[in-house]
Parts: C-alpha cells; structure tokens; sequence
C-alpha cells in the first residue's frame, strides 16, 4: 500500500442532472447565473444532462431556447426529456407496438425515431403528452381506450408554469380527462418515475468518457426533482429560484441534499473542483434574504387545488 493518504488525493468527480424551467429560465428569462453555472461545467470537462418534464421540444429545439437566452455550445446529445424517455420505455419494453399520440413535435419525433408506428384504428397504447389536446382528439384517444389501448403519460405534471402569474394545463390533467372518461389508470414516465433517472444516468455514462463517482440531480420541484433524485438514490440540490419556496420544503417527507438559492452558487465549487463545506446557499443565512411569492400549487397534486395547506410531513 502507498503510504500516501489515498483520499487526499482523490477528487470525487460529480456528474449533474439538470432540471430546465426554473432552474435555468424562468418565462423568457435566463436565471442570473446559468449562463457561468453552464460555462463552468463546459471549461471543466464536467459531465451534465439537461433533464426536462416537458415533452413538447425536440433537444434540436431546446438547444436553439437555450441559444437565444445566451447559451451556447450545446448540442442536442445534452438533453434528455421525457419524450425521450418515453420512446425508450417503449422501444425497450414493447418494440413492436403502435400508439395514437396526444402531444407535440418533440414526442412525435422521438416515437418515430424509435420506429414506433402510429395507429389512430387499434393502438396498443395511447400515448399523451404536452400539446393541443382538442375534444375530437381527446374522442378518438377515449375510443382507442376503449378498443383495448393502454394509458401512456410523458409525465404527471398537472400544469405547466408560463409566466409568474400564469400557469397551463400540463400532460398530467389530459391523462385525467381520459382516466375520468374510460376508468383507465395512466402510467406516468418522466421525473420522478426512477425510470427517467435511469435513462438518463445510462445516456449520461455513453456521453463521458469516465462514468462520475456521484450523481447530482438540481431542480427546483419537490415532488419531480427531488422526490425522484431520493427515490433512484442520487444526490439532490434544491434551487429556490423556481417554484419551490424555502418555507414549503418543511411540508416534504423527503428532503433535499442541498438548498441553494440558484445554480449560481455552484459556480465557484465547479470551477475549483472543491465542493463547498456550505450544505445551502450562503443567501439563506440571510434573515431578510428577498424570496420569491409563487403559487401554492404543486404541479402533481390534484387535491391541492381545493384544500388548504397540507399538514407537515410526519417524518420532520
Ligand atoms: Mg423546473
């Protein structure tokens, strides 16, 4: 054995899962930070993978998003969304299958790539995810349903955040049109279903050459980012720059790794390659440190809707 101390000199070599509303943007804005939080990672050599709830864009079209907020150098292989993990999940588990599609270009594509077939007569599944979902599509899908088709959602999210102020309906409350009409049961892939976080942990060790000693996920979601991070046994870093406020997070069984501001704060630790002693953000010592108002809905929970603040978790 060397007599050296062997973990002096190991750098542990972190890998990140990166959550995209919220946590880079916000509307049409780049979070102040993401831009040197995304050139760090690049100057570094350090593995990451935007992963994304949000089925409608191809990576093609995220990477030009993300070119016109002021990131640049990236190609489509750093984006993972649940489209993609949608037409993984299929072409891994049943190859041969045809669907009806409820959804966008980005899920339409990533099918076809997959060389899944569509079929609005007999589909072996019904597959839905962020789009126009007219009442003579949200028909046909019900019919198919009908026929025998099983229930396919791109991810659980209830709505979607467009503005502060404004939200839209999101994958998830298409699927409950549906589960409402036929009495069919949806099966949600993307955050925080574990297989999302495993596609995206195996596209991540075919992007670097060496597969990284820890994987962070940071999002600024609780039930999606976190919760899925916990549950496929990742580390997690909450960022308060989206839709999570520091008081909400008491409310959680499950609790982040981290709680940092923004991506801001990882800046410097990526660029020394020391990762800081501060478990959260030093903004959160703060007393009167500004935070956000946002909504108090969560985007996977229905009941929130009509009831007040839920109890806190048991666990705290
Ligand atoms: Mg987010």
């Amino acid at each position: 054995m060397n007599s050296m101390n062997h973990a002096e000199y190991f750098i542990m070599k972190t890998g990140y899962l990166i959550d995209m509303d919220g946590v880079i943007y916000r509307e049409n804005q780049l979070i102040p930070g993401a831009a040197d939080f995304v050139q760090a990672l690049q100057d570094t050599g350090t593995p990451f993978l935007f992963l994304t709830n949000n089925s409608a864009p191809t990576p093609e079209d995220l990477v030009v998003r993300l070119e016109h907020l002021g990131i640049r150098g990236l190609s489509s292989r750093f984006f993972y969304t649940s489209a993609l993990n949608t037409a993984d999940f299929l072409s891994e588990t049943d190859p041969e299958c045809t669907v009806f599609v409820i959804g966008e270009g980005g899920l339409l594509t990533a099918l076809h790539e997959r060389r899944i077939a569509n079929d609005a007569i007999r589909p072996r599944y019904v597959v839905v995810g962020e789009g126009e979902a007219t009442l003579g599509k949200l028909g046909k899908a019900h019919e198919c349903i009908e026929r025998g088709a099983r229930l396919l959602v791109t991810n659980p999210d209830n709505w979607c955040p467009v503005s502060s102020t404004k939200t839209r309906p999101g994958a998830g409350a298409i699927a409950a049109f549906l589960e409402a009409s036929t009495g069919a049961r949806a099966y949600y892939l993307g955050k925080p279903n574990g297989y999302m976080f495993h596609r995206a942990r195996r596209k991540f060790s075919e992007l670097s050459f060496s597969e990284p000693d820890q994987v962070v996920m940071i999002g600024d979601t609780m039930e999606t980012d976190i919760r899925g991070a916990i549950e496929s046994g990742i580390l997690s870093y909450l960022v308060l720059s989206g839709s999570t406020q520091l008081e909400g997070i008491a409310d959680y069984v499950y609790q982040p790794t981290r709680v940092l501001q923004s991506v801001a704060d990882l800046v410097e630790e990526i660029r020394t390659g020391k990762a800081s002693d501060r478990l959260d953000s030093p903004a959160l010592l703060l007393k009167d440190a500004p935070m956000r108002t946002v909504g108090q809905r969560h985007q996977t929970d229905i009941l929130k809707l009509q009831k007040p603040r839920p109890r806190p978790a048991m666990t705290k």
